[in-house]
């Protein structure tokens, strides 16, 4: 046998601390990798076993002695090992642009985890964020699965649950929460809640439905939280990515009064809009749209996140804040048809024209009487109105 085992850097803690001395092993590839994992109060001796049974004679003997592991076959010849590096190693190449224990402490809520979300999600972690809030009440659908970082194997699974596996899969020390809720003006005091106890340092909205980005965004004025909403245009010709630091930047409800068309230029996210929007018979795709027209307003959230998690320490990223001032980003895909930039330019090789596939900051007035973020010096206006959505549902 030749096997290569796999030890996870806890099992070898576990083992070498004598908390464990027996783990489980599962074969990978028809066996060429054993993969040993181990959780407190397990057995003896490592066994090669599959999940379900044991192997009978064919044994691997593992030795951990202090950092080293050592195994054997059942004819005493040693086999390669590898320890699965621990979190300071996971982040290796990211040292050096900014200190990763840093990110390790701060906290992201993600609400909503379809094909922007868990793009978000994927970055993070990737970067060494520590703490995550995940909240979605959905489960991944076999047409999730094109634009979504799960796949088929996450078929019927909660986007929350799945979504987990996938930070934990990068960085195993994270601190993942869930909550699978669907965010309305009945939920919208448990998620306060639970994003209050979970110490959010910024809130990602990735929902596809606007009556919830106006909850988050109330929710994140209150809470004095910065936030980012993400929206893609229909067919994904395009998105924008809108930033509210509470006090400084316009908020979302402010957005939506200042380019109402733009705003309104949604994404088709639920088979009701398809329905609606349908000119003949035959059905409109729900979210039709590629996951590569998708992802880089997902990249640039991942990026703005980032910054504001980031804000106030000195990394190489620091230049960044002198050029991401803008409360709002808009990307364009493609010269979309019947859309305010169908008659752009094409990209060609100049610069000085807008052109479609670069980034652009707008500026964007905050609206002094809005009524979510509105100051309460302004005559008649509460700052925390009830917010009238009532033209959204349309
Ligand atoms: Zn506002």
């Amino acid at each position: 046998m030749s096997a290569h085992v796999v030890f996870e850097a806890a099992v070898v803690r576990m083992v070498a601390a004598g908390a464990v001395d027996r783990a489980r092993v599962t074969e990978v590839d028809g066996g060429e990798v054993l993969r040993v994992h181990a959780a407190p109060g397990d057995g003896a001796v490592v066994l090669r076993t599959t999940p379900d049974e044991p192997v009978a004679g064919a044994r691997v003997h593992c030795v951990v002695d202090g950092a080293d592991v050592v195994c054997l076959d059942e004819s005493l010849r040693p086999l390669p090992v590898t320890v699965i590096p621990e979190h300071a190693d996971v982040f290796d190449r990211v040292r050096g642009v900014f200190e990763t224990d840093i990110l390790r402490d701060r906290a992201v809520a993600v609400l909503g985890l379809g094909s922007g979300g868990s793009v978000v999600v994927r970055e993070l972690a990737r970067s060494g964020v520590g703490r995550f809030l995940l909240v979605d009440h959905d489960r991944l659908e076999v047409g999730n699965v094109c634009r979504h970082e799960c796949g088929l194997a996450d078929v019927g699974r909660l986007k929350t649950n799945a979504v987990r596996e996938l930070i934990l899969d990068r960085n195993p020390d994270a601190e993942v929460t869930t909550l699978d809720l669907r965010i309305s003006s009945e939920t919208v005091d448990e998620l306060t809640a639970a994003i209050k106890a979970a110490g959010v340092d910024v809130v990602v909205c990735a929902t596809d439905n606007r009556e919830s980005r106006l909850l988050v965004n109330r929710l994140c004025v209150l809470a004095g939280l910065p936030a980012l909403f993400a929206g893609v245009f229909r067919r994904a010709y395009g998105g924008q990515v809108l930033r509210y630091l509470p006090g400084l930047t316009p908020c979302y409800q402010c957005f939506v009064s200042a380019v109402p068309a733009m705003a309104n230029d949604r994404e088709i996210a639920s088979a009701e809009q398809a329905h609606r929007i349908a000119y003949s018979d035959r059905p409109v795709a729900v979210e039709p749209g590629l996951a590569a027209d998708i992802a880089p307003i997902a990249l640039m959230m991942a990026k703005l996140t980032t910054q504001e998690l980031l804000a106030g320490t000195a990394t190489t990223l620091a230049s960044l804040n002198e050029d991401l001032v803008a409360p709002l980003y808009l990307w364009l895909n493609r010269r979309e048809a019947e859309t305010d930039y169908a008659a752009l330019p094409p990209m060609a090789t100049g610069v000085d024209t807008m052109s479609v596939l670069r980034w652009y900051g707008i500026d964007l007035p905050r609206d002094i009487h809005c009524p979510a973020c509105g100051t309460p010096a302004v005559e008649g206006v509460e700052p925390t109105a009830d917010l009238d959505t009532s033209d959204f549902r349309a």
